[in-house]
Parts: C-alpha cells; sequence; structure tokens
C-alpha cells in the first residue's frame, strides 16, 4: 500500500489547530488535519438534535464584531478573508449571593452595580484599580500576540521589534506574571474581590493568584473601551469553525474527521508522519499536535524525548465539567437572558465543586439556533467538577446514572427558579459528565486544560524537543481560551511558514 504523503499534518482540529493549519495552508504549504471526533471544532464544536443546534463549550467572545481587533481569532479570519456574522449584547445577568443582578458590558455597567451594592467609597476603590489597569492594559494591546516568534524568548524579541513598546517598559513587567499580587495591592472590598476572582476563574480555570495578569488585562482593556461590547457569532461557534474550515480549504488543505492518531511516527529523532488508529500511514515533514499535553505525550513513541514526555504526562489538570444541554417550548416565558453567572457561596473557594454555574440560551440573541418558539440553553458548571468522583464509574451502570442526575440537580434547581415547569416544557434533555466531557472532547480527565500557575510562569511554548513536531492549543502559550489557543495556533504556523511569511502576514492584518 502506497503511503499518503502532505507536507504538514495537524492532529486535531480544535480552534487552536484549525488556526494553525489554515495560516500554513495561506502560506503555500499543503495541510492535511486529522480529527479523532465526528466533528470538527473541539471544545468548540457544534451538534445538531431534533431542530436544535447545541454548543459544547464557548459562549463568551469579545473582539469579533469591529476591526482592528487584538483579538488573535479575529485577526486569523480577516487573514483569511474569512467573514464572520457576528452579533453584540450589552448586558448579562449574574446570580449571585448578593442577588440577581444584570450587569451591563463595559465600564459604567459595572460601576452603577458596584455604587448600588457597596455604596461611593467602594466605587472609587474600583475606579483607582481601574487607573491602575489601564497602562497594563494598554501594554497588552501593544503587544500583538500574532507578532510573536515562536519558541524563543518571545517578550525579550519583541521589545526588540518595536519602539512603540517603549512608553509602556514600565507596566510591561506586570503581563508576564499573575494578577493577583496587583488585585492585592489595590483592592481590598470583599464583593470588588469576589468579582475580580470570578472573571479570573471564568478565563483561566483557576483563582486570581494563579491566572495570568497580561490575559486580565486584555479583557479589562476592552471593557475600557467606549462602545464596549461581547459577541455571539451568528450559527454558534460552529458558524466559527465553519469560517475557519473554509479559510483552509479555499488555499487548498483539507480535513478528515473520524481518523484518530495513534502514533507519531519517528524517522531517527525526527517526528516524520503519523499513523492512525485503523493502522493507516501519512508522512509529513511537520506534525503539529492540537492534542493536550497529556494526550501528545501518549501519542509519541515510548523513549522518544523520555523527560519531556513525563513532563508533558504530570501536567497538573484543571478540574473538569457537568453540562446540562437542553432544548424547550419558551411559550408564554418573560424574555430570557442570554447569559447568566451563578455563585452559590463567596467564602468558599471560587473553584469548589457546584459553587459557580455559566448558563447560556444562544437563542435568545439567534433564534436561528432553535426551532420557533423554542430555546436551546446549554449550562455547564465551569473546571470545578472533581474528576477523581468519576474516574472509576462504568457509563452504563445504574450508580453512574444516578450519580449524573443528582450532580445536575444544581442546574436544574438554578433554571426552575425563573421556569418552575421547565422539565415538561423541554423536548430534548441532555446531562454530561466529566465522562461525558472527556468523550466528545478527547481531553485528558475531562479536563478544562493544565493547571499551571501564571505564579510559576508562562505556559510552555509551541516548538517541542523533538525536531519536526510543533504543538499548539491549550495546553501551549498563551494557555486557555480562544484568543490564546488561535495565537498558539498562528504561532505554530509561523514556526511552520518562517518569518518572511510572519511578516507578510503581520503588513496584510497592519500590526
Ligand atoms: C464548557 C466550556 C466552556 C468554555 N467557554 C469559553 C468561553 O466562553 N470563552 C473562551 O474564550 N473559551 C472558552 N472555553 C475554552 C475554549 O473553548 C478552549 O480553550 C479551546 O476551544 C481549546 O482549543 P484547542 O485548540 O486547545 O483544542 P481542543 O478544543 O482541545 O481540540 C483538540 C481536538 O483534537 C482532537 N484530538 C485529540 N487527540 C486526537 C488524536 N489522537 N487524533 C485526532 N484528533 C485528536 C480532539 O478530538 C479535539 O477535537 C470553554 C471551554 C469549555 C470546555
Amino acid at each position: 500500500m502506497s503511503m499518503q504523503r502532505t507536507e504538514v499534518v495537524v492532529i486535531g482540529s480544535g480552534i487552536g489547530g484549525l488556526c494553525c493549519a489554515a495560516l500554513a495552508a495561506r502560506a503555500g504549504h499543503e495541510v492535511l488535519v486529522l480529527e479523532a471526533h465526528q466533528h470538527p471544532g473541539g471544545a468548540a464544536h457544534g451538534f445538531q438534535r431534533a431542530g436544535y443546534h447545541f454548543e459544547s463549550g464557548p459562549s463568551l467572545w469579545s473582539g469579533l464584531s469591529r476591526w482592528p481587533s487584538t483579538n488573535p481569532l479575529a485577526q486569523i479570519l480577516r487573514a483569511l478573508d474569512q467573514p464572520l456574522e457576528v452579533m453584540a449584547y450589552r448586558e448579562w445577568e449574574v446570580l449571585f449571593p448578593e442577588g440577581d443582578l444584570a450587569i451591563g458590558v463595559g465600564s459604567e455597567g459595572f460601576e452603577s452595580v458596584v455604587k448600588s451594592l457597596r455604596g461611593t467609597a467602594v466605587l472609587e476603590e474600583w475606579q483607582r484599580f481601574c487607573q491602575v489597569l489601564q497602562p497594563v492594559a494598554a501594554a497588552a494591546d501593544a503587544l500583538p500576540l500574532l507578532a510573536l516568534p515562536p519558541g524563543a524568548d518571545a517578550m525579550g524579541a519583541l521589545l526588540k521589534r518595536s519602539g512603540s513598546l517603549l512608553p509602556h517598559l514600565p507596566a510591561l513587567r506586570h503581563l508576564s506574571g499573575a494578577f493577583g499580587p496587583l488585585v492585592d495591592r489595590h483592592l481590598q472590598d470583599p464583593f470588588l474581590r469576589h468579582w475580580v476572582d470570578l472573571l479570573c476563574f471564568l478565563i483561566s480555570g483557576m483563582p486570581m493568584g494563579q491566572t495570568n495578569a497580561a490575559a486580565m488585562a486584555t479583557l479589562f482593556g476592552q471593557w475600557f473601551e467606549p462602545e464596549a461590547c461581547l459577541d455571539y457569532p451568528k450559527g454558534g461557534s460552529a458558524a466559527v469553525v465553519e469560517a475557519l474550515l473554509q479559510g483552509l480549504q479555499r488555499f487548498g488543505g483539507s480535513l478528515r474527521c473520524g481518523a484518530r492518531v495513534r502514533e507519531v511516527l519517528m524517522d531517527g529523532d525526527r517526528a516524520c508522519g503519523v499513523e492512525l488508529s485503523n493502522g493507516e500511514r501519512i508522512r509529513a515533514a511537520h506534525v503539529v499536535s492540537n492534542a493536550d499535553a497529556w494526550g501528545t505525550a501518549r501519542l509519541l513513541p515510548a523513549g522518544v524525548a523520555r523527560r519531556w514526555q513525563q513532563k508533558l504526562d504530570s501536567t497538573p489538570a484543571c478540574g473538569s465539567f457537568l453540562h446540562l444541554h437542553l432544548g424547550f417550548d419558551a411559550s408564554g416565558l418573560d424574555p430570557l437572558p442570554l447569559h447568566q453567572v451563578w455563585v452559590g457561596d463567596w467564602e468558599r473557594s471560587i473553584d469548589a465543586d457546584q459553587n459557580t454555574a455559566v448558563i447560556s440560551i444562544p437563542s435568545v440573541l439567534d433564534p436561528g439556533m432553535a426551532p420557533p418558539g423554542h430555546h436551546v440553553l446549554h449550562a455547564y458548571t465551569p473546571a470545578s467538577e472533581p474528576w477523581d468522583r468519576w474516574a472509576d464509574l462504568d457509563p452504563g451502570s445504574a450508580d453512574y446514572t444516578q450519580l449524573k442526575h443528582e450532580r445536575c440537580q444544581v442546574f436544574w434547581s438554578l433554571l426552575e427558579r425563573k421556569i418552575p415547569d421547565l422539565r415538561e416544557r423541554c423536548q430534548v434533555v441532555m446531562e454530561g459528565t466529566p465522562l461525558t466531557h472527556r468523550h466528545f472532547l478527547n481531553v485528558h480527565q475531562g479536563s478544562y486544560g493544565p493547571a499551571l500557575s501564571a505564579a510559576k510562569g508562562l505556559f510552555p511554548g509551541v516548538t517541542t524537543p523533538v525536531k519536526g513536531l510543533l504543538r499548539c492549543g491549550a495546553s501551549t502559550f498563551p494557555g486557555i481560551g480562544i484568543p490564546p489557543v488561535a495565537a498558539s495556533g498562528a504561532m505554530a504556523a509561523h514556526a511552520i511558514a518562517g518569518p518572511a511569511a510572519q511578516k507578510q502576514l503581520l503588513e496584510t492584518l497592519r500590526i
């Protein structure tokens, strides 16, 4: 049997993998993406049941509805000439121990909540903190992630690149560390500290002491913009995945779903292709793994870069998820919020299990996501469901089903506060556990990603000790979340296409 050959093989079609693949194809390389699942997109894949469009992961998007944008995903879609239809919105709801509150996106919206809950002195404390953050946010903005070179000392290289960074030098020192020390220095009020801790947790899966300051500064930077808003892609995350795929295909690249890679093939000390679980072998000059740290370790033959494999395999993991997916009849209901974030008890730590939940009803903004008069809902407990509770259970067993119903009651109790007859309204009900999450997203222990503390350093870069092998995605710099994984995909593409292609890309984007 003749062996298929291509220049670049990307293992996994997460947002990181697709960004890498599409940019490498744009730079003239022959690219094949291999995806184990039937749907592309990884954590951001969409799926359909009974006329509903369900989301498996991300619900909070930003920086996609306008240009220029500092969001690496927006920049990549632009470079691929793949416009995305995006709907902007300006309010979300929080269900806090203090009460249910609608919070406007942007400085003013939050300030009015702080003033009414905590009074003028605390409002002033918040405003002073925001002033401290502004130069840090501006410094983060001045460091376009797509301009970073793959592998090398990114920050140092960037400082050399551009005189425009000089005014930001005093603030730059904050960016590579954790956000916690900045907060500790400037915020005393418990509500403000809880709020920042929650935002950190939603971004990184870890509390503020471990969350990267650059990521938080970027988030606050967007809030300081006069017309601050959040975005939702029309058609959900599947539409983003489709846009990246179209970009890939337009430049001659291709995707195969249902193609699980079993092993990276080696030619001496160099990766030279992959073997699929059906035994098929594909040769390639460059292999890029978009699998997570643990999955990548398992793809390497025993003995190859042994110490690095062990390091990948012993990466600490964030917690996992419970999910609830519903399709329900909305007739006679008051208007529902697009997003709600619930916190049960501030005195428990923000990452404690069953203490936070995110509820997203995309059909509120995009009616096409559900049949007429109906809503589609995705609720999840972010990065806080302990894997150990589930690790040894058989998904076919009665114990598993019982525990699933018990644990998912947290969602029903919350939702029934607003819609008491919700269960009777439902046409589709799917409860998911860490085992479901691991099965469909192919991630270690159903985890959100590596629990690498920003207090200890940055995430590892996209280059590896194995020649011909690169990585991208949530296990690599700059970390977890859609904008970071898009940036890591770009960095892996730069490593393949070289500095001239990277320069051309930056010139096209004028960044
Ligand atoms: C419930 C949830 C909510 C989230 N909410 C947000 C949010 O609101 N905003 C935000 O910015 N981020 C959010 N995130 C985070 C964000 O979605 C992820 O960090 C990001 O999508 C991960 O992308 P990735 O490139 O690392 O690839 P992944 O999504 O991890 O995809 C990797 C792909 O590789 C495939 N794969 C793995 N091994 C193999 C193999 N051996 N062979 C072939 N294929 C393989 C997998 O099947 C998968 O498709 C959320 C995540 C989750 C789970």
